[in-house]
């Protein structure tokens, strides 16, 4: 479960409007499959690995190169291209209660591995599965195994199930990575563990992480220069892949957080595929991943009504930056281990309610909206009991949705349509509106 979509044109009126962060962008990650599909002929050693928990400055500190399947099988479905190899691997066996990413995954492997952007994908060196609190991605990578003849390596993280970080999970997952994961990139890369290398990769994240975080937060402001969800999903995109720890993250970062500091002195709203938003009437909360097949018309949903979201959980799948933590150079392997930890996905049912709860507070949000997707466990369990329970505690309506990730065939455009307007009206009716704010 993860993001990093390819930025979308903005010109659905005509003009294409493009910030200098969403080219950077884009470049990053046309680059990267390039990178990927030249792998063989560069010498560099590719490692498939998963975004929540992943430890991209540790591969890049021995010169590998991740490709992390979710972020394939997201631009996939942006691309249209997922439905086919949903099917492709249904004909296979694979059940259509099977997480639709690992579907999309093996029917892309399966119809010659061509990756979202038409470049080869290259087999594995290594399988790196950095298990972070969804069981599917330990099942995903036993599949990848008998597909490729490659190395192992099994990274366990303790869920949160008492939503406190202790030493003991710490000291486990850190003797893991000497005794376990390090050997393993020592012997598939052919070269020692260097420190200090990863130390200097750290401190670039730990500078891009802060720059995301103001970013997010700037949707505090009112009208938000950001819809937290929607263009969160891009703002998150290289620094929950790739790119962490990398000179281009900590460009695109600064660059993308000159832009919204520009929007909120124009007291500006966040910029949406048909131009800029003119108008907040909504500010929202939500909860769950976004469908990705059909992505822009979902976000048009929303913006048409003049809702704009405010804080998301989706964009903490790959790290609970907002809340304190940040990379650091001074414990590599320590604060390596409190990441993977502390993903959304890693959290207990309390604390995501906790975590919401704040949000709808923090962000002054005048409702929330759970997007529940049929295939992801990990998110979805428990999500009614989340939806009463912040009813309960901040008396702010919510809204519950039917969707999936990449599977085209569970996006019903016309019911979604009329539960959001339905509940935006209600919310109008029930608690006022700001407008023109
Ligand atoms: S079930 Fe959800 S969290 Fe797990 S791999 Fe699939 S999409 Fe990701």
């Amino acid at each position: 479960m993860s993001a990093t979509p390819t930025p979308a044109k903005n010109g659905g009126s005509g003009s294409i409007q493009k910030e200098r962060s969403m080219v950077l962008q884009k470049d990053m990650i046309a680059g990267h499959y390039d990178a990927l599909e030249q792998a063989k002929e560069s010498g560099r050693k590719v490692v498939y690995t998963f975004v929540p928990g992943n430890l991209t400055e540790l591969l890049r500190s021995f010169d590998l190169l991740p490709n992390l399947p979710e972020i394939n099988a997201l631009q996939s479905g942006m691309r249209k291209l997922s439905g086919d190899f949903i099917q492709e691997a249904e004909k296979l066996g694979h059940s259509e209660d099977v997480c639709t990413y690992v579907k999309c995954d093996i029917g892309m492997l399966k119809k010659g591995n061509l990756g979202p952007t038409g470049k080869k994908l290259p087999p594995p060196d290594l399988l790196l599965l950095s298990y972070t609190g969804c069981f599917t991605f330990m099942k995903w990578f036993e599949l990848l195994r008998h597909e490729y003849d490659c190395p192992v390596a099994m990274l366990h993280v303790p869920y949160q199930s008492d939503g406190q970080i202790h030493p003991h999970h710490r000291d486990y997952i850190v003797e893991q990575l000497r005794s376990e994961v390090i050997p393993k990139l020592e012997q598939v890369s052919g070269r020692g563990y260097d420190e200090e290398r990863l130390q200097q990769s750290l401190a670039l994240s730990a500078q891009a992480e802060d720059d995301l975080v103001w970013v997010l937060e700037s949707a505090k402001n009112v009208p938000s220069p950001i819809d937290a969800y929607f263009g969160g999903v891009y703002y998150i995109g290289p620094l929950f892949s790739a790119f962490r720890g990398t000179p281009e993250g900590v460009e695109y970062y600064r660059t993308l957080r000159g832009e919204i500091e520009e929007r909120v002195r124009e007291k500006r709203g966040p910029i949406t595929p048909d131009g800029p938003m003119a108008e907040e009437r909504y500010r929202l909360v939500v909860e769950g991943p976004p469908n990705w097949t059909s992505f822009r018309e979902f976000w048009k949903m929303f913006y048409d009504e003049a809702a704009v979201v405010v804080a998301s959980s989706y964009t903490k799948v790959g790290g609970l930056y907002d809340r304190g933590f940040r990379h650091d150079p001074a414990r590599p392997l320590e604060s390596l281990a409190d990441y993977c930890l502390g993903c959304y996905t890693n959290l207990g049912l309390p604390s995501r309610v906790g975590l919401l709860e704040s949000y709808i507070r923090e962000y002054r949000a005048d409702g929330f909206l759970i997007n529940s997707v049929k295939s992801c466990n990990s998110f979805s369990v428990g999500q009614l009991l989340i939806l009463r329970q912040l009813e309960e505690r901040t008396k702010v309506p919510g809204c519950f949705i039917e969707s999936d990730l990449v599977d085209p065939r569970y996006f019903s455009s016309a019911n979604i349509k009329n539960r959001i307007e339905s509940y935006l009206q209600m919310l109008e009716q029930k608690r006022g509106v700001r407008v023109g704010t």
